[in-house]
């Protein structure tokens, strides 16, 4: 089965929460727009190659398409209508006025000078501009794109249109139009997430032990703002290495030395001095199956297998990765009660924090770091506790209700504009 029907499986469990139209389910079985395209670049030495480019809108059902752009060697039509399937999903349940889309282009960036990266990613807007817009397709960073390649991105669209439309992209640099809190978003949104769910399970606000899979944007954000806010982070993992300090790590020291030196380390800042400190190295799947309050996989998907689950001790797993629980695994973890709280919940603080930038630039008016945080807080409360409440209602597990609350938003705008 391709990945775009796989995705589509993850509806199944709500619609025996919910009843929706065959025709919407038509509707979403269907993306409004594939466009597949080819990017021609003059690289360094002379010689002209091409890449294949995807854009997907998946619905526009709630708002204009939002999605970001992927730079990985396996990028392809079935990934970019799945991920543009999960933007409809996230968006609808995080109660953003956008539909979803996605995009990306095959090739390996570790492969281009900077030079050939930039005219890649303006070759990308030569191709589909006449596809986006703030009203119409809005794409972001996603794996291998950033800020950088976000503003190289709006420059060439305002150049091509002749018009100062920057909420086209988000994800921009701060001096292109860009949010403050927009990097840490993720990370934070999903602490906010975090702390609902303690409150409504009635734990402790304060000294739970966390493990964190991946130390990167994300898994390191929530790993700062976890541990700022009387939590206890007993393990760190990257790609490489994974460590584990019973005390709880000094997590700003952690990201300054990995920063300087491109590795995971126990260490404190004394008298401005990295000082390394008693930790011990373990394996990742330790990481995985140690008993912790909370795990949270920031990495890659599908880290969580059926044989994982079976040995998850953590009460609770926050999903900031896309995907990191496998169906199969998801299930087992059901079985021994362990709550999962779903990736288009968990991880929707950057789309919604992305959705603050647009508003920031169609307005013209840009808010302070201390609203911005205040406006996610907002946000991403009301979107946990509706998917809470029809858990409870319903007996269902966090992922299902996501789904139908998402599937419910989408039935209304469907009757509405048919
Ligand atoms: P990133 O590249 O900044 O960080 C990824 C981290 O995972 C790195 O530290 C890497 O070393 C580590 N890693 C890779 N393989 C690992 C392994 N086998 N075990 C442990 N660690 C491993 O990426 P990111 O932006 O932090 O994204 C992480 C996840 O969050 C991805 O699934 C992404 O799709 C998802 N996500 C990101 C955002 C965002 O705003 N950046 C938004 C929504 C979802």
């Amino acid at each position: 089965m391709n990945l775009f029907n796989q995705a589509l499986l993850r509806l199944k469990p709500a619609l025996e929460h919910i009843s929706v139209s065959d025709e919407l389910l038509e509707v979403l079985r269907t993306p409004e727009r594939v466009v597949q395209f080819a990017i021609r670049v003059k690289m360094d030495d002379g010689k002209v190659r091409v890449f294949d480019a995807f854009r997907v809108v998946h619905s526009t059902l709630l708002g204009p398409a939002k999605g970001g752009i992927r730079f990985h060697p396996n990028v392809d039509e079935a990934e970019t209508k799945s991920l543009a399937f999960w933007m409809t999903i996230k968006c609808a349940v995080a109660g953003l006025p956008y539909g979803g889309g996605k995009g990306g282009v095959r090739v390996n960036t570790k492969q281009l000078s900077h030079a050939e990266l930039e005219r890649l990613s303006r070759g990308y807007v030569r191709e589909i501009w006449p596809f986006l817009g703030e009203d119409k397709d809005i794409p972001a960073p996603d794996m291998y794109t950033n800020p950088k390649i976000m503003g190289w991105m709006v420059d060439e669209f305002c150049k091509i249109t002749g018009r100062h439309e920057k909420g086209v992209f988000t994800g921009k640099p701060l001096s292109m139009g860009g949010s403050l809190g927009r990097e840490e978003a993720t990370g934070r949104g999903g602490f906010y997430v975090l702390q609902t769910i303690q409150k409504f399970l009635g734990l402790p606000k304060t000294g739970a032990r966390i493990g964190v899979q991946g130390f990167g944007n994300v898994g390191a954000s929530f790993a700062l703002i976890a541990a700022n806010e009387g939590h206890k982070i007993v393990a760190l993992s990257d790609s490489t290495t994974a460590i584990y300090r019973e005390e709880g790590f000094d997590v700003q020291a952690v990201m300054l030395y990995k920063a300087k030196n491109g590795v995971l380390k126990g260490v404190e800042l004394r008298n401005g001095e990295l000082v390394e400190v008693q930790h011990q190295i373990i394996s990742h799947e330790e990481l995985l199956t140690m008993d912790l309050d909370f795990l949270v996989p920031a990495a890659l998907e599908n880290s969580i297998t059926k044989d994982i689950a079976e040995k998850v001790q953590a009460k609770v797993i926050v999903e900031l990765a896309n995907g990191p629980v496998t169906p199969e695994a998801d299930q087992v973890l059901g079985e021994k009660k362990v709550v999962v709280i779903p990736d288009v919940l968990a991880n929707s603080g950057g789309v919604t924090v992305s959705y603050l930038e647009w508003v920031q630039n169609r307005t013209g008016y840009y808010w302070s770091e201390k609203e911005v945080h205040e406006k996610l807080r907002e946000k991403m409360v009301h979107a946990t506790e509706s998917v809470w409440n029809f858990a409870k209602d319903h007996n269902c597990s966090l992922r299902t209700a996501a789904y139908a609350v998402a599937l419910s938003k989408l039935e209304r705008a469907f009757y509405e504009q048919k």
